[in-house]
């Protein structure tokens, strides 16, 4: 049995077709691409192709493409270039639904004596733009406000975001990790000045990603060494990841359609056979403005974790909104962000389709998930507890 793998905003499978555009790099064409011979420097057409397949995904310039070692690090270098770039500045904006890889940046620069303004959401995970206008401050280096979110696909209007922001003269990064190759995304149109991508969430390999540093943006490195990625980005290319991302891109472009279309059919269904088949579920997160691939839905009185173990009886392979901090289970920061009350936000469930997946897959979820939930719902230690506090217990996951 394989499993059904409804895990797609955690990370993807390579696209078999990646994989064979990534082998021969692999294994015969191992040349460093900086070497003056030609065994090397046949390499870096094939380096060059990528970052083309990549802008053109975005609408963008190839040489506005800078290669990284995933979304992390993008994240972390646009927020260190910009405030590198402007020394006197110590103000941030970003939200409380970012990713570790921007929330963890902002905390340790706190400590560092920085200024950050978290953006709080409503209760269906958007944001007040009018905050965002007033947030703005002459010493403001950076606004970073992520695309579209990991765990409710909630799509934050970014092009009113920038207009916002760029209006002001502020320097923008968007985390777009979870929005790259599932929603269309123009860069010529659309003025951010860092944009953050990663491999491995649209069908490419782990460890490759990619900053996007719009044309006339203030830049400086977060890697210094070699000339690599013209000084932007030293230590040398990881090459068959970079041709694997290039494929990953391309294919995306190609699969746009089918991602808002048949995966989204495929998701519409799964979420309206569930809410329909079980009561007290409520989907997490914005229906209009939303990832056509994710639902996050909450089932009242049930633990998230032992869905998930149930669930994984039957190989399928989702993820729970909730995470074990502390020794305790707390609801995740973004149903927290979004005031979920408790006894829904345990029992969260994110599913995260892909092209990958299939009608047959829904059908196996739709049969198995209601019984599990029955039979959980049976055995809650929270039945009897309507609005009371979160009981402090053990954590049993890992
Ligand atoms: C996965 C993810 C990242 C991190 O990307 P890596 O390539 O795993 O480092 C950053 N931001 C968002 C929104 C993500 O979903």
């Amino acid at each position: 049995m394989t499993t059904i793998y409804f895990d797609n905003n955690a990370t993807t499978k390579i696209d078999p077709l990646v994989l064979k555009e990534m082998m021969p790099f692999l294994t015969d064409y191992y040349g460093n691409p900086s070497s003056m011979h030609k065994f090397g420097g046949q390499v870096s057409s094939h380096i060059a192709r990528a970052r083309h397949q990549l802008a053109s995904l975005l609408n963008a310039q190839p040489d506005e493409i800078i290669f990284t070692a995933g979304g992390t690090e993008s994240d972390n270098t646009a927020i260190y270039s910009a405030l590198e770039a402007q020394p006197g500045k110590k103000h941030l904006i970003t939200t409380r639904v970012e990713h570790p890889a921007i929330l963890n940046v902002c905390r340790h620069l706190e400590q560092r004596g920085y200024d950050i303004t978290y953006l709080g959401v409503d209760e269906k995970g958007l944001l007040d733009l009018e905050e965002l206008r007033a947030a703005l401050r002459p010493d403001t280096a950076l606004v970073t406000i992520m695309y579209a979110n990991s765990e409710t696909g909630v799509i934050f209007p970014m092009h009113e975001i920038a207009k916002i922001v760029k209006e002001r003269g502020v320097m923008l990064h968007t985390d777009a990790v979870q929005a790259v190759g599932k929603i269309p995304i123009n860069l010529e149109t659309l003025p951010v000045d860092y944009l953050s991508l990663s491999g491995h969430k649209i069908h490419g390999p782990k460890g490759i990603g990619a900053l996007y540093v719009r044309k006339g943006a203030t830049f400086r490195p977060h890697m210094r060494g070699g000339h690599q990625e013209h000084g932007r980005r030293a230590g040398t290319e990881n090459t068959a990841s970079i041709v694997g991302l290039g494929k990953a891109a391309e294919l995306a472009q190609l699969s746009m359609e089918i991602e808002n279309t048949g995966v989204k059919h495929m998701r519409d269904t799964l979420e309206k056979g569930l809410l329909k088949a079980i009561p007290e579920s409520i989907i997490n997160g914005d229906t209009e403005s939303r990832l056509p691939n994710t639902t996050n839905i909450s089932f009242k009185h049930v633990e998230g974790e032992a869905i998930l173990l149930m669930m994984d009886g039957f190989e399928i392979a989702a993820s729970s909104g909730s995470a074990c901090t502390s020794g305790s289970l707390e609801p995740s920061h973004v149903l927290r962000a979004m005031g979920v009350p408790f006894t829904y936000a345990h029992g969260s469930i994110r599913f995260s389709l892909s092209r990958f997946n299939d009608d047959k897959e829904i059908k196996i979820v739709l049969k198995e998930l209601p019984e599990i939930i029955k039979r959980l719902r049976e055995i809650s230690p929270y039945k009897d507890e309507e609005g009371a506090e979160a009981p402090k217990r053990p954590c049993t996951c890992s």
